[in-house]
């Protein structure tokens, strides 16, 4: 889940990383008393959980005159989509400098791994395009819980040394805070020391209740469905709608799909044991996306029961053709019931698939 910038920088601050004064307001009329605070000119950072903010017109630079109109006019806006409903109004630094620093899950090293940049404030995927080596990167062997100072001392190379503070203080933010990223872009180097100018933290989705967060924000109205029945539930881009039980079997689904040309909108894994109950949610889940043009059922009865899936099926009543392949505990019992309500059922995955795949052609 991706915490706003003020979450994130109230987090930075806890572990001691210095970040600008500064308070997030809900309307432009919370902006006076704060401005007290912030002196004369003050940075308006619009909090949605968008990147490049700035380049969208979410960061603005204001100043006692105009900043009450200035921040009217950033509730107003809408970036990436999303409705700005909160502002973060911080100090404005003199910037002599900008780093970029984050910390990432490198999932083939397994491991996580440390960016730093001399060329920060920038995108950092442009960067790493345009330039991959202004970008340095150090390995860090789980188990350590700091950044060794040779490591540190790769990264930093003719950066300021003070940086290695920040970036032992970041790398205790993300094991702590069970982080998949933690950033700060601009690191902002002024003359009175060094600033997070911005904070972006995003936390495993696996972690969120060991890191009390009660709800993900992340998930969309069908996820957050899919998470009350306990169904694996992922959306994708496509056009058919995957239910299987096992995530072999699923996945297995998924990739014919791919094979015989076809793209899948979603796919749920109903799990063990799924009733007739479980199997009408499922369907009605997936079915809601309004992408679905047919949906492709391929279910193993095991401790499932083919008899129960059919029935689910079947009370699912939704308006998408649904192609089903039944194997398993029950088989007979369950064909009986979908045969004679007309329903299409095909012998092999592959069969189903690709008359699905047929169907959105
Ligand atoms: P993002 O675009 O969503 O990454 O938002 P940032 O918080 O990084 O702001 C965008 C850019 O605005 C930064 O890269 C800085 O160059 C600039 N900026 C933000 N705050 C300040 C500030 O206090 N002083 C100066 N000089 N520039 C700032
Ligand atoms: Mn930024």
């Amino acid at each position: 889940m991706k915490l706003l910038e003020h979450e994130a920088r109230n987090i930075f601050a806890e572990y001691g990383i210095p970040v600008p004064e500064g308070e997030v307001i809900r309307s432009p009329g919370e902006l006076g008393a704060v401005m007290e605070k912030l002196g004369d000119r003050f940075v308006l950072k619009a909090q949605v959980e968008v990147g490049g903010r700035g380049k969208k017109g979410g960061v603005i630079v204001a100043d006692r005159s105009n900043g009450v109109e200035r921040a009217s006019s950033l509730f107003c806006m809408d970036i990436g989509g999303m409705p700005v409903r909160e502002v973060l109004a911080v100090e404005y630094l003199e910037i002599q400098h900008e780093y970029y620093l984050s910390i990432s899950v490198d999932r083939s090293r397994k491991c996580a791994l440390i960016l730093f940049s001399e060329k920060g404030g920038v995108d950092i995927e442009s960067l790493a395009r345009d330039q991959p080596d202004a970008l340095r990167r150090a390995a860090i062997p789980v188990l350590l819980d700091r950044v060794p100072p040779f490591m540190i001392r790769d990264l930093l190379s003719g950066a300021p040394a003070e940086i290695g503070d920040v970036i032992n203080r970041l790398y205790a933010v993300f094991c702590k805070k069970d982080a998949l990223l933690a950033e700060i872009n601009p690191l902002a180097i002024t003359r009175s020391g060094i600033y997070a100018a911005d904070a972006k933290l995003v936390i495993d989705d696996n972690a969120l209740r060991r890191q009390g967060i009660a709800q993900n924000r992340d998930l969309t109205e069908r996820e957050r469905e899919a998470e009350k029945h306990g169904f694996s539930y992922v959306e994708l881009k496509g056009d058919i709608g995957v239910i299987g039980n096992g995530a072999g079997l699923t996945m297995a689904t998924l990739d014919l799909i791919h094979y015989y040309g076809g793209s899948a909108a979603n796919f749920l894994d109903v799990g063990g044991g799924a009733d007739q109950e479980r199997v009408m949610h499922a369907v009605r889940l997936v079915a809601s996306d309004p992408s679905v043009r047919v949906i492709v059922v391929n279910l193993l009865g095991g401790i499932t029961r083919c008899d129960e899936v059919a029935r689910g099926i079947i009370a699912a009543r939704v308006r998408q053709p649904i192609i089903v392949r039944l194997a398993g505990t029950n088989e007979r019992e369950g064909r009986e019931i979908l045969g004679s309500s007309g329903y299409r059922m095909l012998d092999s995955m592959e069969q189903v698939v690709q008359a699905a795949v047929e169907a959105t052609r």
